[in-house]
């Protein structure tokens, strides 16, 4: 899952990074308005946290922009503690949902997965597919009852593709969701993770589109 985070508090704005980085998000962190502005403009994301104090551009101004082009990126904004007018007004110019500071990053951790669900479409927490059950908010992947090691990078990948069963996902946008700017990334990196995917999961149930990208397709479940 792809994040931009929006803060120009250096302590916090580095707490958060830190913490979703190692919740194996991929996030891209900008401190002001503008940036945040051009990084929406030129990346998809799955989320944007934004704080609503900033530097160029405040977040509420960036966030009707946002709203008014059509863009329906689940937001969740940042806010002081004495800033109630603030928090309805985010609200109401198209935030989903808010954090008061000083937070805790369990519960804005929580609040992502809400959101991230409810922008696909799901309403259950978990995502099942035959007799293959992952579970976002405990990180785990089980089969048959049994859990799966993946690693943070074969996880994403996974929760993907079973996000969007039945739909070929490029390797464009599986790489866009994986890896942040800053991540080295190496041409053969997706190809890798899904050979992994595959032996641990079983050769045939993940299907490679030629010149396109992968897919699980619906009647595709793990048989053992
Ligand atoms: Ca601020």
């Amino acid at each position: 899952m792809r994040v931009l985070l929006v803060e120009d508090d250096a302590l916090l704005g580095e707490g958060v990074y830190t913490g979703l980085k190692q919740d194996g998000y991929a996030v891209d962190w900008v401190q002001d308005g503008q940036m945040a502005e051009i990084a929406l403009n030129v990346e998809h994301f799955d989320i944007l946290i934004l704080d609503l104090g900033l530097p160029k551009q405040d977040g509420l101004q960036l966030l009707q922009k946002l709203r008014a082009k059509g863009n329906p990126i689940p937001v969740l904004i940042l806010t002081a503690r004495d800033s109630l007018d603030d928090r309805i007004k985010g609200l109401d110019v198209g935030a989903d949902d808010y954090m008061v500071k000083p937070f805790d990053l369990e519960e804005l951790n929580a609040r992502m997965r809400a959101l991230l669900r409810r922008s696909a479409g799901r309403a259950a927490p978990k995502l099942v597919h035959g007799k293959l059950v992952l579970d976002p908010a405990a990180h785990e992947v089980r089969c048959n009852g049994a859990v799966v090691d993946l690693s943070p990078k074969e996880f994403a990948l996974l929760q993907t593709l079973l996000e969007n069963v039945g739909r070929v996902i490029s390797k464009t946008k599986l790489q866009e969701a994986l890896y942040s700017w800053e991540h080295d990334l190496a041409s053969n990196a997706l190809e890798v993770h899904v050979h992994y995917l595959r032996k641990k999961l079983g050769s045939g149930f993940i299907r490679t589109i030629r010149g396109v990208g992968y897919i699980i397709e619906p009647d595709n479940v793990i048989h053992t």
